[in-house]
């Protein structure tokens, strides 16, 4: 069967999908109404057009929303392609860095007030991070349209670092899709959950898998795939104020090796080698990667330990615990003889 759906895809768009987008999406989308059966067709083509470079553009002026060009076009798209706008944002000293791929969503929200999702897909970090830039310290525009005079600013957020594992960096295309045409919340949101870990759904759905850490199934069940990407583990702690191009594996790796450095090495000297351990993979330990990175949690994955040294260290704590822990008593309570309360409490 999968043969069978990968030639399809191969006959229907030019290449085959991720593996992890039938089980991650198709499969989702066939269990829904009829309705969501039909935009099947249109997300395996805009799965094959995604990329892990991404700008979601904001800004856009409500009467640019609503209206088409003569030949029918969304204004905003036409505004997009147009030599202009490829001037201002997409060139730089003759270098010119055009998007692969721009993604148009407009809907009415419940109010019925229209709504726009526009983002741009690069082929590199690099053109990314020139068109941010431009886009971002353009001082806005002031343009007449029927009569008036339009002022607005346009502006970029980008949510690329939300499209990969946060532990090798792949890209999950169906997670992309998921977070941009998600109209009943905003990439913000769920950048916003993400970061101060919680989520915006406790239903088993798209909205609560999309505010967790995104971890692929490789990384998820390997000790060795965790302890090769060490350095390039994503924190949104460790990059909340935006230094550099937080993407960029130099730059993960800069970071985890700085935080590091304020980190006395475990001792490894005392930690026996056990036979069995409790626990398959480091991150099973803390079972978060915002805990394996943050150098104040018991759970601080010092770079210079490897995979196994680490298992060992948390194992080895973890069982200290339990030792010192208080005899449960017969209700299976610690046991409550407390030593007396000072008088003047
Ligand atoms: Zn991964």
């Amino acid at each position: 069967m999968y043969k069978l759906l990968c030639q399809l895809f191969l006959a229907v768009i030019g290449q085959n999908l991720p593996e992890e987008i039938f089980e991650g999406t198709l499969y989702w989308l066939l269990q829904g109404k009829r309705k969501d059966r039909s935009v099947i067709d249109l997300n395996v083509k805009q799965f094959s057009l995604m990329t892990p470079y991404q700008l979601q553009v904001v800004g856009w002026p409500k009467e640019y929303i609503v209206s088409k060009t003569k030949k029918g076009r969304s204004k905003i798209h036409s505004i997009l392609i147009c030599e202009k706008f490829r001037q201002m944002f997409h060139t730089h000293k003759e270098e010119i860095f055009i998007p692969c791929h721009r993604y148009i969503k407009l809907w009415k929200d419940t109010s019925g007030e229209e709504q726009v999702r526009v983002i741009l897909y690069f082929n590199s970090l690099k053109d990314k991070e020139k068109t941010k830039k431009l886009i971002n310290t353009h001082s806005g525009f002031k343009n007449i349209y029927e009569d008036k005079i339009l002022k607005y600013n346009l502006a970029v957020y980008d949510y690329s670092h939300m499209c990969s594992c946060v532990i090798c960096s792949k890209f999950m295309p169906s997670y992309s899709e998921r977070l941009q045409t998600n109209i009943i919340y905003d990439a913000m949101i769920f950048e916003h959950h993400q970061n101060h870990g919680t989520t915006v759904s406790n239903k088993d759905n798209w909205n609560h898998l999309l505010s967790q850490e995104l971890i692929c199934v490789e990384c998820l069940y390997s000790k060795e795939r965790q302890g090769k990407y060490r350095l390039n583990m994503y924190s949104p702690d460790n990059f909340k104020y935006g230094y550099g191009t937080i993407n960029s594996p130099e730059e993960r790796e800069r970071i985890n090796i700085s935080n590091s450095l304020e980190v006395e090495k475990p001792d490894m000297i005392n930690i026996p080698k056990y036979d069995k351990l409790t626990w398959m993979t480091p991150l099973d330990y803390g079972g978060s990667v915002r805990f394996m990175l943050d150098k104040y949690n018991m759970f601080y994955w010092h770079p210079s330990l490897t995979e196994d040294e680490y298992m060992r260290y948390q194992e080895c704590k973890t069982l200290r615990i339990i030792e010192n822990a208080d005899p449960l008593d017969d209700d299976d309570y610690p046991s409550d003889e407390y030593e007396e309360y000072p008088e003047d409490y």
